[in-house]
């Protein structure tokens, strides 16, 4: 009876052994590490791409053109948030509506708001959002490079074995918005100084406005769940026409009827005033574009108000990578 007993023992203790010793090797080329994580927003998951690289396999559950002021969870959202090691938001109540959500996930796993990394002196606050913080910090490259801290940190806390690539991947996505921030800095001082106005659907620009000395109007309030009253579509018209504002702006994100409104009050008045472009707000472009990565994406922003607002910029942008800057010009 013993000896049967013990072959068996020793047959899978062997067998224990060998699969540790596979399991160990593939780690040591690194390909098997890579482990699952979920970001809610494009930009909070392209900031966990670059800092993270082959190590990380990053699951966004915001596409293009995806509000996150008002985005529910699915079931297929769920379900993978719940089988990653680990989920990644925003925060400063951007998905209001996943905030519940995601504090009671957290009891099981890890969830990290990578945007509440960002020291509270540096943020803007809202007069719509009482006892809040305006969420839009990704319009300030500057302002983001805390955020791709904090992804540095959360991997590293993650997965201390990737110490080394996250903080290579972290410096190299620094250096990266660095070369975009100045490029902004000086494509966008390039457009006369009395028209550095944006007028943009919703109030997504104001980090955008203090980090590049624009004045920013938004038609609706910081949120998109509210609509624009008829007297803000009449104040804006008559400082459209007043500061002979010669374009304004629409958003992937958001609905263009309050747009076509202040184009078509500024025509009764004998203003022309033209859509200078669509610009990425809140969601970003179509994935494996370069506008579907933030770099990408406020290049286009930049290039496209410059060159709107009558501004000096080169047509494809920082990288030659922007696709057509054409407008959407059917409303
Ligand atoms: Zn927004």
């Amino acid at each position: 009876m013993a000896n049967p007993l013990r072959s068996l023992l020793a047959a899978a203790l062997t067998a224990l052994v060998l699969h540790g010793s596979v399991l160990s090797s593939a780690a040591a080329d690194g390909k098997e590490q890579r482990f699952d994580i979920v970001a809610t927003t494009g930009m909070i998951a392209d900031a966990l791409k670059q800092v993270g690289g082959d190590r990380v396999s990053v699951t966004a559950l915001m596409g293009p053109g995806v509000d996150p002021h008002t985005y529910r969870q699915t079931r297929s959202d769920i379900a993978a948030m719940t089988k990653a090691k680990a989920v990644f938001w925003h925060g400063l109540y951007l998905e209001a509506q996943l905030e519940d959500f995601l504090k009671d996930l957290s009891k099981r796993k890890t969830v990290v708001a990578l945007a509440e990394h960002i020291p509270k002196d540096q943020l803007l606050s809202h007069p719509e959002y009482k006892g809040r913080y305006d969420p839009h910090v990704w319009m300030d490259p500057r302002l983001w490079k805390s955020v791709v801290l904090a992804a540095r940190d959360a991997l590293t806390a993650l997965d201390p074995a990737g110490a080394e690539t996250f903080k290579a991947g972290a410096e190299r996505h620094l250096a990266d918005i660095d070369t975009l921030a100045t490029y902004a800095d000086a494509t966008l001082k390039s457009v006369p100084e009395g028209v550095r106005v944006l007028l943009t659907a919703h109030d997504a620009f104001n980090y955008f406005g203090r980090a590049f000395g624009y004045e920013v109007l938004g038609i609706q309030g910081i949120s998109t769940e509210s609509e624009a009253g008829l007297s803000r579509i009449e104040s804006l018209v008559r400082t459209i026409v007043e500061r002979k504002i010669g374009a304004i702006f629409v958003e992937t994100s958001v609905s263009d009827r309050n747009v076509k409104a202040l184009i078509e009050g500024a025509a009764a008045k004998g203003h022309t005033v033209i859509i200078g472009g669509e610009l990425y707000s809140d969601a970003m472009g179509a994935p494996g574009t370069y506008e579907g990565t933030y770099i990408g994406m406020i290049d286009h922003n930049v290039t496209a108000i410059a060159r709107a607002l009558g501004g000096d910029a080169p047509e494809k942008g920082l990288n030659d990578k922007l696709a057509s800057l054409q407008s959407r010009s059917k409303l």
